[in-house]
């Protein structure tokens, strides 16, 4: 069975891994560097949390693309009633987890972004060595790695039809 995502700590910081490879780091984030991605929220739920905030409830933390040089704030992915209750609880902050992005080239020589798996950074590499996760080398996929065959099923099966149009294309 496929691993489930799992919250890890390295050098005090708190991160979460999805079976994918994907993760994100658990950061306090000041509500002014903060931007919705959606409206419509409803007004007595926004109050409902904000009282609770003032009473000291606990909430889930809300969830945030990361930033980039493109886009300089945290867009808010999940959690726009948790921020706009802290907003009116008079809250300066709340906990969020952030995703990471790394740089790619794409067609005309731009620079364009993309969500990093664990085998995309240091930092990443760093976490599945704690996690005692493997990736394939090809492509840096996690969920289907094979360590039998060296690389993940997809790279495999691109390999297969690789060597068959070598072969002269034939269609067996
Ligand atoms: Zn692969």
């Amino acid at each position: 069975m496929a691993p489930t995502e799992v919250v890890v700590t390295l050098d005090g910081r708190t991160f979460r891994a999805d079976p994918c490879g994907f993760y994100d780091e658990l950061i306090e984030i000041s509500l002014g560097s903060l931007e919705m991605t959606e409206g419509g929220q409803y007004p007595e739920r926004v109050h409902r949390y904000a009282r609770m905030y003032q009473a000291g409830s606990p909430f889930p933390p809300i969830s945030v693309a990361g930033v980039t040089p493109d886009c300089p704030r945290y867009r808010i992915t999940n959690g726009h009633h948790r921020y706009l209750a802290a907003r009116q609880a008079g809250a300066g902050s709340v906990r969020a987890w952030t995703c990471f992005y790394v740089p790619f080239t794409g067609a005309g020589g731009r620079t364009y972004y993309r969500l990093a798996r664990m085998s995309d950074t240091d930092l990443g590499r760093g976490l599945a060595r704690l996690l005692g996760r493997e990736w394939c080398p090809r492509c840096g996929r996690f969920l289907d790695y094979r360590p039998d065959l060296g690389v993940c099923l997809a790279c495999h099966l691109w390999c297969q039809a690789e060597a068959r149009m070598a072969e002269g294309g034939s269609n067996r």
